[in-house]
């Protein structure tokens, strides 16, 4: 296909899943790394997407070395759980500010080269949790839920010009992020999840890829889950 493709937080856990299944469909793909090596076969751009200079960096580059990103997938994210009673506003700021200002970001600067292509696709990858709420993740709730009027109302305001956007809300996955919780939080969660295991990051790449393909291009504004059940009615 060869798309100009476009990762944020490419070098690990779902985001390294993503970039891999779209290079391996033939797309340049450029991800988003802050430390380490970037992952080999694809391009890594060095980029702290809270920093909206080093995020106009990272597109440039892109350009250059790709052409305009016609696929953009905004999957950085962190977390920083507490109860509301002890969540710092710096808890808060952080994670809001990396998981969906951050997302805002990219989203406005990719905005550019796909409106002047008359076509593009951006993926935000949200959660089950940014739809049922958890508890000790007020914040990471709030800014999960925030990409999808985010996404939505992108869908709204740039469809009429060929740009989709949707939002995909992976449950419990195994990653680095998850990889940190107490087992018995583990088999809490599994026990709500009607398919019984976490998802692999493959199983969150596979949707994001059918949302960036020809396949899907009648799909704007819509919210996939990729939870084994976890989410269901919400
Ligand atoms: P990981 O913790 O394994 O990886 C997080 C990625 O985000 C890393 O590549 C990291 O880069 C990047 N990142 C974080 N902050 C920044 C930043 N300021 N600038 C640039 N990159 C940044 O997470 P997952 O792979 O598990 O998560 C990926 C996405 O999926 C996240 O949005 C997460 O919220 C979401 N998700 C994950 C679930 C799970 O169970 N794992 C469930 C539901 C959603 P670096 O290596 O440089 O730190």
């Amino acid at each position: 296909m060869s798309r100009s493709v476009f990762i944020t937080g490419g070098n690990r856990g779902i985001g390294l899943a993503i970039a891999q299944a779209m290079a391996a469909d033939g797309d340049k793909v450029a991800v988003t790394y802050r430390s380490g090596e970037p992952p080999a076969g694809v391009l890594g751009v060095k980029c702290d997407i809270t920093d909206p200079e080093q995020v106009e960096a990272a597109f440039q580059r892109i350009e250059e070395a790709h052409g305009p990103v016609e696929v953009l997938v905004a999957n950085a994210g962190i977390t920083r759980d507490a109860l509301l009673m002890r969540m710092s506003e710096d808890d808060f700021g952080d994670v809001v500010g990396t998981n969906l200002t951050a997302a805002y970001r990219v989203a406005k600067r990719a905005t550019r080269g796909m409106l002047r292509a008359r076509k593009g696709r951006m993926i935000f990858i949200g959660s089950t949790v940014g739809l049922r709420g958890e508890a000790g993740q007020a914040n990471y709730a709030a800014a999960k839920a925030g990409l999808v009027g985010l996404a939505r109302s992108i869908a709204r305001e740039l469809g009429s010009r060929g740009i989709t956007a949707n939002v995909v809300t992976p449950g419990l996955t195994e990653t680095d992020m998850t990889a940190a919780l107490p087992q018995e939080r583990l088999d809490a969660m599994l026990e709500e999840i009607p398919l019984r295991k976490a998802a692999r990051p493959e199983d969150i790449a596979a949707a994001v890829r059918f949302l960036a393909g020809e396949e899907a291009s009648y799909i704007t504004g819509a919210v996939i889950p990729v939870d084994g059940g976890a989410g269901m009615g919400h």
